[in-house]
């Protein structure tokens, strides 16, 4: 496979039967992740038979993973409509796609883990009107597609985030000060060190 396309499906958190026959995997609302009608196999150069059709004529070799979200959206003036794409959404897409592209050997650049927002300027291929996914929580408003894949590709190639913000350690936890070694160890490597010393 030579490609992930970010999409979202339009609807409301649930994936509908037709989000399954359309990407090959669907985050709902709450960051679980379905499986649709067609593997991603399907969509393996050469395509033959029944394929998941999520992104016009770049179907071919691309992965079609999508958030169940935004029905009723308007992308001027912006209205998220009655069911925006949630945080938990954002997190399993990314995490999603973190282990699709090292399932697949895809590496995470603009070309080939991109939103369906920027395949007509990133790789020269015509849709029609397309904007998903150029909103994420937490914006007023929609952004400019390559910036929002960015900020998407930066969250994928992210190691996990840890569950906890990492503290400093406490005192009692902090090493205790090294005493002088003793012992016959310690006094067969000193007499050691002092040999290689003399060698010198
Ligand atoms: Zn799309």
């Amino acid at each position: 496979m030579d490609r992930i396309i970010f999409h979202w499906t339009g609807g409301a958190h649930t994936p509908s039967n037709l989000d399954k026959q359309h990407y090959h995997f669907i985050v709902d609302g709450a960051g679980n992740v379905h499986p649709g009608r067609y593997p991603v196999e399907a969509n393996r150069k050469p395509v033959k038979g029944q394929y998941a059709a999520h992104t016009l004529n770049c179907n071919t070799g691309s992965i079609g993973v999508a958030v169940a979200a935004m029905a009723g959206a308007v992308e001027r003036p912006f209205a998220a409509g009655s069911h925006p794409i949630t945080p938990a959404q954002v997190d399993a897409l990314v995490a999603l796609s973190r282990d699709l592209g090292k399932q697949y050997g895809i590496p995470v650049t603009p070309q080939t883990m991109l939103s369906h927002a920027e395949v007509q300027p990133t790789l020269g291929i015509r849709q029609r009107g397309k904007w998903d996914i150029a909103w994420l929580p937490g914006m007023a408003k929609p952004g400019d597609p390559v910036a929002v894949g960015n900020k998407l590709r930066a969250m994928v190639a992210m190691p996990a985030a840890p569950q906890a913000p990492v503290s400093a350690p406490k005192p009692s936890a902090a090493p205790t000060p090294a005493k002088p070694a003793t012992g016959p160890l310690a006094a067969f490597l000193r007499a050691l060190v002092a040999i290689f010393k003399r060698s010198k």
